[in-house]
């Protein structure tokens, strides 16, 4: 995995793999292209299988032909589901319609889906594959900077309930995540800035030297230099790995990957879903730095640094309208709420966190006040 971005520009690609129980369980390959795929595929054994591609209706227009076309070389048909983009489709009655596409098109147990899109198609499609037939394989290909950093990696699949997010789901690994990073050239800025906010926090949880180079290589990043972007992708996807190996059932550190996410989740929904999930997450994480920095763990020019990285990014790092008291409220209600404790994350130091059940409404109150500021 490349340090620099020298490495990155020298190396042109990289193959990570993931293990489970101390097992290879798939390969992540990040690639310029999609070249690469049908190699990719061939230790699937899917030389006599069908493959559906299930995207949505903008990463079908943009890349569903070309991927269809390359992977027709690798098996003996290639069907193709599209679904309207957002959100708000990644529901069951989606998922149904699925289930009915592959049902008429005879998929059976040995043949797989392939998630071509964002968070939304892989959440999606990776619950379908865990469903049908009692679990078939799936490929991710993560198509938004965010999925490709955090959702195509860790197995967690679902859809979204009424009005409750990600309320039915499964775990179930992908047999392969390919990532082809120049798609990121056509994805929106305010998107691109979302998946920054996970990426900045993968930095603040585990790795200070990542996070001090997302800042020296900024200009790289911003422009999307492809070296940049796989430097910065492998650096990302290294700690989530890490992460989701160390503890796939979310008994332990999983729970880091929440870090800015407590507060983050209530301003989420008290917003709305006006905001983006990543600019809600840059504001969490501006609160826990600032917890972090009151409980002296980090010191004061740190956690300025960390809230100046995300401005850098076009991330907010204050939200406007909410009343603190409203924050603290919401958050109490979270999921995250151990024994009528709110579980947080917090820095122990830049490149560590840690889970602590002692935070007492004054300094969730206090905490939500400096993000309203
Ligand atoms: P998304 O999938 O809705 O994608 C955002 C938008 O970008 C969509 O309109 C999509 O069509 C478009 N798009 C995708 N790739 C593009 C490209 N290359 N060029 C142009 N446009 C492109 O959203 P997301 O942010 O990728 O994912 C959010 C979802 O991920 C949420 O549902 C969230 O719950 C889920 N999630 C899951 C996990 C997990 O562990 N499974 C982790 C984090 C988030
Ligand atoms: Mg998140």
């Amino acid at each position: 995995i490349p340090a620099t971005l020298e490495e990155a520009a020298q190396a042109g690609r990289v193959c990570m793999d993931v293990k489970k129980d101390g097992q290879f369980c798939y390969h992540i390959y990040l690639e310029p292209d999609f070249a690469k795929l049908p190699e990719a595929v061939e230790p699937l054994n899917i030389k006599e299988r069908k493959l559906c591609i299930v995207a949505d209706s903008t990463t079908a227009e943009l890349y569903g032909a070309e991927l269809k076309e390359i992977l027709k070389e690798t098996c003996t048909y290639v069907s193709m589901f599209v679904f309207p983009a957002g959100e708000v489709n990644k529901t069951l009655n989606t998922v149904r319609d699925l289930y009915e596409h592959l049902i008429l098109e005879k998929f059976d147990r040995k043949d797989m889906l392939v998630a071509l899109g964002g968070g939304v198609v892989g959440d999606l499609t990776g619950f379908a594959a865990a469903t049908y037939l009692r679990g078939i394989g799936f490929i991710q290909i993560p198509t938004t900077l965010l999925s490709q950093v955090d959702s195509s990696i860790g197995g967690k699949t679902g859809v979204d309930f009424d009005a409750y997010k990600n309320m039915v789901g499964a775990f179930h690994m992908p047999r392969l995540v390919y990532m082809n990073l120049n798609v990121l050239k056509t994805l929106p800025d305010r998107q691109f800035s979302c998946g920054m906010g996970e990426i900045i926090k993968h930095g603040l949880i585990q790795d200070s030297d990542y996070l001090e180079k997302l800042s020296t290589y900024q200009r790289e990043i911003r422009e999307k230099n492809y070296a940049a972007l796989l430097w910065m992708v492998a650096g990302s996807c290294k700690v989530k790995r890490h992460v989701v190996e160390e503890d796939p059932t979310e008994q332990g550190i999983r729970a880091w990957l929440n870090f800015g996410h407590t507060i983050g989740h209530s301003v989420e929904k008290l917003k709305d879903f006006t905001l983006c999930h990543g600019e809600c997450v840059a504001i969490g994480c501006a609160a826990a730095a600032w917890m972090s920095w009151k409980r002296e763990l980090i010191s004061e020019k740190e956690k300025e640094a960390a809230e100046q990285l995300l401005l850098d990014y076009q991330l907010p790092v204050r939200v406007k309208g909410l009343k603190p008291e409203d924050i603290v409220k919401t958050t109490k209600l979270d999921k995250k709420m151990d024994a009528g404790k709110v579980k947080f994350v917090l820095l122990k130091k830049i490149g560590e966190a840690f889970v602590t059940r002692d935070v007492e409404d004054e300094e969730l109150l206090r905490a939500s006040r400096y993000v309203c500021g």
